[in-house]
């Protein structure tokens, strides 16, 4: 990087830095979400701490807006950044399972795929995201929702320790007993107060689970969500289950004529016992037989990644969140009028349940603020072609819209769109000022900002 007199600094950096001049420019600046096309000055693919602290370093000299990348999953696109710099972590895929301890040691590139590959081999998981390809820091450091949050709580909730490089170059850990404060702030605070090169984590025996997709006429999801509200409340913790609108697509297990029909979904996980579960899943059919099923014992990655094929990087992606403290007949009639109007066989809504578990830690514990919310619904525009754009945005508009009279204003800030900046403050919730004391402890100048971003208090 010679050549741009900002960014010498980055000559000593070990791993790639890739500039407009290479020709892998295109492929190396694309981030997962098609919408977003944004032209960096470098894209820097790390490979140790020292080059992370380098090019931090070169951001904080040189005064370039700096992003922050690991699984590129962002909707908002914050894993790049116009004219700056990009710390693409990608390749810091180290991981360390401790099969006795029950610990994973994960370095800060490593996608949940990664993940669940290394502790499965010891029947071990923790609460991670549903698609296998999102970043383990990312998805962690905003709260981190999935199939065991209710048995393990949240991802942040298994988090022992952060290793992080802060803005002034400095290198850490932060936990209970070192750096408490940034501790706190990371678990559900985003990318607002470094970079975080290595995550600790508690495991859990996960090995396989018992599990899968079930689909459902439509006519019956008005009862299948009062169903389901009543069943999900009441299921033990190792059920993790969430409703879902979903366009049949072609797999193999879905009659052929029913293939592009949009269907009620709901997709379970039980870490238990075939019988229990099968007793557990029997109560939701009988509001209505599945027009297709498939339900079974699976290893936990295998149901961790079953919606890979669906969602391949280069769909275009507008999506909307918010959080419902009950799902109240109110809310079921906003879901009933809008899922089935679902226009994309990639586009859907998940209803993730957050009870359980996460209601164990108190509101004030972490970062993450809304701990009394029973469910994390997203409405998650995903489509191939640009062209039906105007259809997919609308479509989650107006189903957020519907919902927005029964839902908290602040959402679970993993989930944003780009143009949910203004409700950033209502995602923190009753945290936001703690939260803001210490961006102004770790990050006073807003270093880091390409994010759902905190202003450092006065
Ligand atoms: C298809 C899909 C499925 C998803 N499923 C789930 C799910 O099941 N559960 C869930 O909770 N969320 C889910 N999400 C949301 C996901 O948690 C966020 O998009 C998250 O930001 C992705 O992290 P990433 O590393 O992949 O993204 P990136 O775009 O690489 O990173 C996003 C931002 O996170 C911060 N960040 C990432 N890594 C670091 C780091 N090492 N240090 C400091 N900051 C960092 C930065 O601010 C960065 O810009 C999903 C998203 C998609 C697109």
């Amino acid at each position: 990087m010679s050549g741009t007199p900002a960014l010498t600094i980055l000559d000593a950096v070990r791993g790639d830095v890739i500039s407009a001049r290479s020709q892998e420019y295109d492929e190396a600046r694309s981030v997962y979400n098609a919408m977003i096309d944004r032209r960096p000055l470098a894209i820097v693919r790390a490979l140790s701490v020292a080059d992370v602290r380098i090019t931090v370093a070169a951001a904080r000299e040189s005064g370039l807006p700096l992003a922050i990348r690991g699984g590129a999953h962002s909707v908002p696109g914050f894993g790049t950044v116009d004219d700056g710099i990009v710390l693409d972590l990608s390749a810091m895929k180290g991981i360390r399972i401790d099969p006795a301890k029950r610990i994973a040691r994960v370095q800060g590139g490593c996608t949940w795929g990664d993940f669940d590959h290394a502790a499965h081999s010891f029947g071990l998981a923790t609460t991670g995201g549903i698609i296998s390809t999102t970043g383990v820091a990312g998805l962690t450091l905003g709260g981190g929702i999935g199939y065991l949050a209710r048995a393990h709580g949240l991802s942040i909730d298994n988090l022992r320790s952060a290793d992080v490089v802060l803005a002034d170059g400095s290198f850490v850990s932060a936990n209970e007993t070192e750096h408490p404060d940034l501790f706190w702030a990371l678990r559900g605070g985003g990318g607002n107060f470094g970079v975080v090169t290595e995550l600790e984590f508690d495991l859990h025996p996960v090995d396989t689970i018992y599990g899968g997709p079930m689909f459902f006429e439509l006519d019956v999801a008005e009862e299948l969500f009062k169903t389901y509200a009543e069943w999900i409340a009441t299921a033990p913790r190792a059920m993790g289950a969430f409703p879902a609108f979903q366009i049949a697509p072609p797999l193999p297990f879905i009659p052929e004529d029913r293939v592009g029909d949009p269907l009620m979904l709901l997709v379970s996980c039980f870490n238990g016992p075939d019988t229990d579960a099968e007793a557990l899943l029997g109560e939701l059919r009988t509001v209505g037989t599945p027009v297709a099923e498939h339900v079974g014992r699976m290893p936990y990655p295998a149901l961790n990644s079953a919606f890979d094929g669906l969602l391949p990087k280069g769909l275009q992606h507008y999506w909307k969140a918010a959080f419902l403290p009950e799902l109240t007949d109110g809310a079921i009639a906003a879901h009933v009028e809008h899922g089935p109007k679902v226009p994309a066989m990639q586009s859907t809504m998940h209803l993730y349940p957050i009870d359980g578990a996460v209601h164990d830690v108190a509101a004030d514990a972490t970062a993450f603020a809304y701990r009394d919310a029973k469910f994390a619904p997203v409405i998650a525009g995903m489509w191939p072609d640009a062209e039906d754009n105007e259809a997919n945005i609308d479509w989650v508009r107006a189903y957020h819209g519907a919902l927005e009279p029964h839902t908290s204003a602040g959402g679970y800030i993993n989930f944003m769109s780009e143009d949910d900046q203004g409700r950033i403050r209502a995602n923190y919730g009753a945290n936001y000022d703690r939260l803001a004391s210490v961006k102004a402890t770790y990050d006073p100048a807003n270093l880091f900002r390409n994010n759902q971003n905190i202003a450092p208090a006065e």
